[in-house]
């Protein structure tokens, strides 16, 4: 099977790279990507590949069917850029000022574009219906895999997978494991407001320094107080705005804070996420002001199936890459809205230059590169190989 998928690798030859290099090039905002999304559905029309209806805004869902019965599975692509202005000098640099794929979603979308491409000419290796999602919006909240959700993509499918790359890993590598692999996150931004006057007279105040104050210490102790010490949790306070610098003898009247919720349980997310409203509340109100809380509920925690991480670590091997098991990281990837619905696989491929000329870079990095020449036909034998091997040992659930 190896071969077989190498040569189909090898024969959609630099396509792949030209297309990533296009992308990168023509980089756009989540919920922004109207030409990224015309260029996909352009392709997977010129390539006779249908398109799903009922599916909205920027994201595009083709599909085939093969002549052999078989499970539904999906392979999903995030298309979207971020607000950067990229400091790489390289001819496919991005054109667009201040917005840059610098999280490789470029070369998410053109590895499926190809597997596309490449099935469409190879309507044989079918078994079933496979489904090729572009997803609008992976990284601004409420995010784009929500939106499929609720349009009923899953509902279609039995399994999904996955992959994101990883700049800071070395081509050749994949780091693979079942369970959960990113955080469930929220951010929380609240007011309080008492009553401000004159430092001579607090009496006649109700300063809201003084709960925001204990508020600080009360958030920061719900992981330790609040919660499971076997489950894990991480609370921040990020912003604390209130007063004006030398002026000392004003108290003030509003105080406003914020931060952020992760945990790789989501229930644990949601409860930490209420707990702060509660003594947010109940705090200010012990000193008699008002708070005003406003809680977002960011992604779920990506939960991976044993089944399908287990075709994709065979898969990986199948490929020649090395298998990593790597902690989960609190990072968050909306991924996980269709892990809570299907069997899902999602993993990370390195994608760092192996000689090291080009050093690793963190993504959401103005200067974030990968190896595409190395790593992306090898990233395009790993999906296929996935696929081939899921229709053989996945069954249809539905
Ligand atoms: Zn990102
Ligand atoms: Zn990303």
């Amino acid at each position: 099977m190896n071969e077989m998928i190498k040569k189909l690798v090898d024969a959609y030859g630099e396509k792949l790279i030209d297309n990533r290099r296009y992308l990168h090039a023509h980089p756009e905002l989540s919920f922004k990507e109207t030409q990224t999304a015309a260029w996909i559905r352009q392709h997977l029309q010129a390539a006779g590949i249908p398109l799903l209806t009922g599916i909205h805004g920027n994201s595009t869902v083709g599909y085939l069917k093969g002549s052999t019965d078989g499970p539904a599975i999906g392979f999903r692509a995030d298309i979207d850029a971020l607000g950067l202005t990229e400091e790489n000098d390289l001819p496919y640099k991005s054109q667009h000022d201040g917005v840059m794929h610098a999280c490789g979603h470029d070369a998410h979308t053109a590895v499926l574009l190809a597997m596309a491409e490449i099935l469409a000419q190879h309507k044989e290796l079918i078994h079933g219906t496979i489904y090729f999602i572009f997803q609008q919006a992976e990284e601004f909240l409420p995010g784009g895999a929500k939106g499929l959700v609720e349009d009923g993509l899953m509902d279609s499918l039995d399994y999904i997978f996955g992959w994101h790359v990883s700049a800071m890993d070395t081509v050749g590598t994949a780091d693979i494991s079942s369970g959960v692999r990113t955080a469930a996150v929220g951010t929380y931004d609240l007011k309080i407001t008492g009553k401000g006057g004159h430092g001579g007279s607090p009496h006649q105040c109700n300063n809201p320094i003084i709960p925001a104050a204990e508020l600080v210490s009360a958030i920061n102790l719900i992981p330790a107080l609040k919660c499971d010490p076997l489950a894990n949790c991480t609370v921040s306070v990020s912003n604390l705005i209130c007063g004006v610098a030398g002026v000392d003898n004003v108290l003030p009247e509003t105080v406003v804070m914020g931060g952020n919720i992760r945990s790789l349980n989501t229930d644990v997310r949601d409860f930490a996420m209420a707990e702060i409203k509660r003594l947010a509340e109940s705090i200010s109100a012990a000193h008699q002001c008002q708070c005003d809380v406003h809680l977002v509920y960011g992604y779920p925690a990506l939960d991976v199936d044993a089944a399908c991480a287990a075709i994709m670590e065979k898969a990986a091997r199948e490929t020649g890459l090395t298998v990593e098991k790597k902690n989960p990281s609190l990072g968050a990837e909306d991924f996980a809205y269709y892990s809570q619905k299907k069997p899902a696989g999602f993993v990370h491929l390195g994608l760092a230059d192996p000689t090291g000329v080009h050093a690793p870079t963190p993504h959401h990095n103005p200067s974030f590169y990968i190896d595409d020449a190395k790593g992306l036909p090898l990233a395009l034998q790993f999906i296929l190989t996935t696929y081939l091997l899921a229709v053989k040992e996945l069954n249809t659930k539905q």
